[in-house]
């Protein structure tokens, strides 16, 4: 376990059956870029029961964040669940991943579209003011199947554009797309349907997504991001071929299906 770094849980918050997000210390050795996951887990019987996730809080902050999913029977998480503060997590002390700025060709307007726990690389990049320098608008479109599951929904409306420093930015440039498939919302339907009906455009006033003013970052399950692929490409995005190689637009799995 030399790799691991043991964080302590600081705070947990529950934002319904199925979803919650919790905080940790965060050891100085700990460094990553906006964007990253590590390793997280728990020691059971004596050995470290490790799973990806994904770092919600800024690359800056003295806390590390986790949004976490609540799987009926998952090995992690129905232990994960019921962390308390003071509770001892593991972390790997090397953040990795493909959803990093960096590997983006420059553009106008930066779209991060996630579909559930795929929010939470996001809310890294979005606390990020380096992405707000580089791109006139960011779009933000949060798919989930009901309204308790837009996480963070709060934070991004009424804290971000208010925070002291980030708000001026957050204000100007954020455009944030809740979306919910499975209850009525103001705005329904999947990502896909979004992008094939106009309705992104509509939403956020900017013109239709094009390979020559826009760039993209995906994070949901398989399915999601195949089909999203698939309509960037017919718009002639292309993606990054692989970490450290320039794209249009680079994907992450929220999840591997096992
Ligand atoms: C690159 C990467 C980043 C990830 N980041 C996160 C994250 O930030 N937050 C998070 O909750 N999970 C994340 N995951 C998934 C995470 O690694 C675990 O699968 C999850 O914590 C469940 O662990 P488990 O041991 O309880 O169940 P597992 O045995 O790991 O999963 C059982 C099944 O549950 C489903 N499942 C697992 N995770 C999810 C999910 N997030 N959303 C919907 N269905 C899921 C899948 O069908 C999977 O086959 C990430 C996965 C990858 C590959």
């Amino acid at each position: 376990m030399s790799n691991l770094l043991r964080e302590t849980v600081s705070s947990i918050h529950h934002w319904n059956g199925d979803l919650f997000t919790f905080r940790t210390t965060r050891s100085t050795a700990l460094r990553f870029h906006s964007g990253h996951f590590v390793m997280l887990g728990l020691e059971v019987d004596g050995r470290p029961l490790m799973r990806a996730y994904s770092i919600a809080s800024p690359h800056y902050a003295e806390h590390l964040e986790f949004l976490s999913i609540k799987v009926p029977d998952g090995p992690l998480t129905s232990r994960l669940k019921n962390i308390r503060p003071g509770d001892e997590v593991l972390v790997s002390s090397k953040p990795v991943g493909t959803l990093v700025v960096d590997d983006l060709l420059p553009g106008e307007n930066l779209y991060l579209l996630s579909s559930g726990t795929g929010l939470a690389p996001f809310m890294s990049i979005v606390q990020d003011p380096t992405v707000y320098e580089r791109f006139r608008k960011i779009v933000l479109v949060h798919s989930v199947r009901r309204v308790s599951d837009l996480a963070y929904a709060r934070f991004l409306t009424e804290e971000l554009p208010r925070d002291e420093f980030l708000g001026p930015m957050v204000s100007e440039q954020l455009l944030y797309v809740p979306t919910v498939t499975r209850e009525p919302f103001h705005t329904t339907g999947r990502i896909t349907n979004l992008m094939d009906d106009g309705g992104l455009a509509r939403l956020t006033g900017l013109p239709e997504l094009n390979a020559a003013t826009d760039r993209v970052m995906l994070c949901g399950s398989s399915a999601m991001l195949a089909d999203l692929t698939e309509r960037l490409e017919a718009r002639g995005l292309q993606g990054s071929p692989q970490i450290g190689h320039a794209g249009q637009f680079v994907i992450e799995k929220a999840f591997a299906q096992r």
